[in-house]
């Protein structure tokens, strides 16, 4: 298995439009999450974990939830039970543990001090995740967030002093218009700090948050697809003109940083996913652990894996997928001999929401803001083109 995710699921308190598998606590359980991922890996075994050898692991991600709220112990303990399961050698060429793999930590700014970020650099973390999601502290405080425009900064540099340079920025987009939110502002902070990444996501409104409950009561009004796509096409104006390239419909980096692991999720490798809701595909099944903390530790304490659920993707589902995930990349989609997709090509160029310069199908800024409807436009079985 070359590409493994963790997932720590412990926030301290609820984003308003964040709806992910959380447990949210004052004081994080770590020694119990630490024991229970222990536990897990054992279940699993040589046989899902294929003893690769650590070497042969090339990403390997914390996310959340905030993984950074564990004690930098528990990183460091976690980090060595992964190794010690998947065979891992020694030390690495670039005295950490983890010689050439891609590791990856979210983190929030508020929990960014120097004896942290120097922590998990020994423990082999080498790219960090940083949720800014905005440097306007009334839009940060709307939000639920912990932490003010001037942490992001310091928790950057923080990290650079620490070795560890190599930092994406989370950004929210089309935030509702009575936020005044000034989104040119922001990004601009955000590229003044030079991060390697960038990745961007538009504010949509999930079932059971606080950001759905204010909209149903009409404190706020609901997000607009003028300004999604207003705001997402000026980010990506602006982000190329400062070299930055957009790789994947929400994702761009400077040339050299691209999300090694992300970008095997988009090209449909497998991958294994541990801790609470964490998912695994093994290019052929997907499988999910259960969702909630309190269910996922007790069943690891009874002996028992985990998972809620697996669903094998029949060679139909495999194929739309395959190319819902091309088409989300800037590598595209191969036109090969499929008649069909050449014809949705061409009229997705006239359109101006394609570009066709080789074989491939490649979205444009415009194509990428109607994903899922050119994707449907693919499979459409009323439409004989
Ligand atoms: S910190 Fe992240 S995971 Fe936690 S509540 Fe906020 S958005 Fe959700």
């Amino acid at each position: 298995m070359r590409h493994l995710y963790l997932h720590v699921p412990f926030c301290q308190r609820r984003c308003s439009y964040c709806d992910f598998a959380i447990a949210v606590r004052r004081r994080v359980p770590a020694r119990d999450y630490v024991d229970a991922l222990r536990r897990e890996l054992e279940l699993l075994g040589a046989a899902e974990l294929g003893r690769p050898g650590a070497e042969s692991l090339e990403t390997l991600y914390l996310g959340g939830g905030t993984p950074s709220l564990l004690p930098a112990e528990a990183v460091t303990t976690l980090l060595a039970a992964v190794r010690e399961a998947c065979g891992g050698p020694g030390r690495g060429r670039d005295g950490g543990p983890w010689d050439g793999i891609e590791l990856t930590l979210e983190a929030n700014p508020e929990d960014v001090t120097p004896e942290r970020a120097a922590a998990w650099r020994r423990a082999g973390v080498n790219r960090v995740s940083l949720g800014a999601q905005s440097f306007d502290d009334r839009v940060l405080k709307w939000m639920h967030r912990s932490h003010d425009a001037a942490r992001i900064g310091d928790a950057v540099r923080t990290l650079g002093r620490a070795g560890l340079g190599n930092v994406s920025l989370d950004l929210i987009f089309a935030l509702p218009a009575e936020l005044e939110r000034d989104w040119g502002r922001d990004v601009a902070a955000a590229l003044a700090l030079a991060p390697a990444h960038v990745s961007l996501y538009g504010l949509t409104v999930e079932e059971r948050t606080p950001l759905a409950r204010w909209i149903a009561r009409g404190r706020t009004a609901a997000p607009d697809d003028a300004r999604y796509a207003e705001e997402y096409l000026a980010a990506h104006a602006w982000l190329a003109a400062a070299a930055y390239e957009f790789y994947e419909v929400s994702n761009a980096a400077r040339p050299g940083w691209r999300a090694r692991h992300n970008a095997a999720y988009w090209s449909g490798r497998p991958y294994l996913g541990l801790g609470p809701a964490a998912h695994s595909f093994d290019g052929r099944a997907r499988r999910w652990n259960v969702a909630a903390w309190e269910a996922y530790r007790r069943a690891l304490a009874a002996g028992r894996r985990p998972i809620a659920a697996e669903e094998v993707l029949t060679p139909a589902q495999r194929e739309l997928e395959r190319r819902y995930l091309a088409l989300r990349t800037n590598r595209g989609l191969a036109l090969g001999t499929d008649g069909r997709l050449a014809a949705r090509a061409a009229r997705w160029v006239a359109a101006g929401w394609a570009r066709c310069p080789d074989a491939r199908v490649r979205l444009t800024p415009e194509g990428w803001l109607r994903l899922d409807a050119l994707v449907g436009d693919l499979t459409d079985p009323g439409d004989r083109t």
